[in-house]
């Protein structure tokens, strides 16, 4: 399936009944179809010209630390913005620096790129364990900063047109984990940040801070894919689900974490339908106890 694609993409790029669970964070996913890995823009709209043609589903994916893919895989073609496309690039401005990053820039590379140039703003970032394109799009955050608070502009591709575009910050209609690209489907190609000079040691001392409140508090040791849910207004789902004694509720290799209730995580050898099994629960037992409904921050993409 998809073998002339040989024709035009180099092979090194492209990966036949490729097992996703290598690609995301959770370690969870079966074989898709193909997953491409473009080098440049021009790979991605030859790609993109292909897949509008011959009319194939398609997803795009970063670091893959908030999907969970089904056990079927996937059929069509994953389009993966890695570290193939990352680059980061500053300019001095009246202001401080602008920071122009590649979409498939590490946030952690991104945030210690700030760190050393004495730049603020970043240091929320420095352990969310996604790519930037996948963070504007989620407007990822953490401890009070997000990325809204720093993005000044991004650039895209048209997957339907196929043009390189750019979105001012104003167009991004960001508000918590949400922009527009959730609705638009547009390609993330780079992000530029506005960060204000500051004092390396200060910076540097804030990111370990952060740092170490993750490793205390988050069940790091084990695959997941963060929060499972999204915060509900006021509340916090972590709290909730300890509330509702669901701490440790397990199926199959699935387990709301001891450690921080609010993630579900892979013990070893857990499947989507058991991840699946332990969100259904969860949301029902929640909402039958406190008539919150729980809605899931993780993306769930199914195989066909
Ligand atoms: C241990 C752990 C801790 C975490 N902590 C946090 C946290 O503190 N705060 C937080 O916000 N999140 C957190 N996350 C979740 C996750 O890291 C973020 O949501 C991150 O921004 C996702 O980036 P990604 O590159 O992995 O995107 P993916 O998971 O690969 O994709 C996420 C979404 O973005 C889309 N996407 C990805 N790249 C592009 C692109 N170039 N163009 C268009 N669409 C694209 C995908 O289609 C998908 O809809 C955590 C996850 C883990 C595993």
């Amino acid at each position: 399936m998809y073998t002339d694609i040989k024709n035009f993409l180099p092979s090194n790029i492209l990966f036949f009944n490729e097992p996703l669970k290598k690609h995301t964070t959770f370690r969870i996913g079966g074989a898709a179809d193909l997953l491409v890995t473009p080098q440049s823009e021009e790979q991605l709209i030859k790609l993109f010209k292909y897949i509008k043609e011959n009319c194939i589903r398609y997803v795009i994916i970063g670091n893959g630390s908030n999907l969970l893919f089904s056990d079927e895989g996937y059929r069509g073609i994953i389009v993966k913005i890695g570290s193939e496309l990352s680059s980061i690039e500053a300019i001095p401005c009246e202001n401080g620096m602008i920071i122009s990053a590649g979409a498939g820039t590490l946030l952690s590379k991104l945030a210690l790129f700030a760190c050393e140039n004495s730049l603020t703003g970043l240091e929320f970032a420095s352990g969310i364990p996604g790519n930037v394109g996948g963070a504007v799009l989620m407007n990822a955050g953490a401890y009070d900063g997000e990325i809204s608070q720093v993005l000044v502009r991004s650039t895209y591709l048209d997957c339907e047109n196929l043009s390189v575009c750019t979105k001012n910050f104003d167009e991004h209609d960001f508000s918590y984990r949400h922009s527009s690209y959730e609705n638009d489907g547009y390609l993330i190609l780079s992000a530029s940040f506005l960060l204000k000079k500051g004092n390396k040691e200060d910076i540097l001392s804030k990111m370990k801070d952060l740092n170490n409140r993750r490793i205390t508090k988050q069940p790091l040791e084990f695959p997941s894919a963060g929060s499972t849910f999204k915060r509900p207004a006021g509340l916090f789902a972590g709290k909730l689900i300890e509330d509702a004694n669901l701490k440790g509720y397990t199926v199959g290799g699935a387990k709301v974490s001891e450690k921080h209730c609010g993630f579900v995580i892979n013990t070893g050898n857990a499947t989507c339908e058991d991840v699946l099994g332990v969100i259904k629960y969860v949301q029902n037992t929640v909402f039958a106890k406190f008539g919150v409904e729980l809605e899931t921050e993780v993306k769930i993409i199914e195989a066909q």
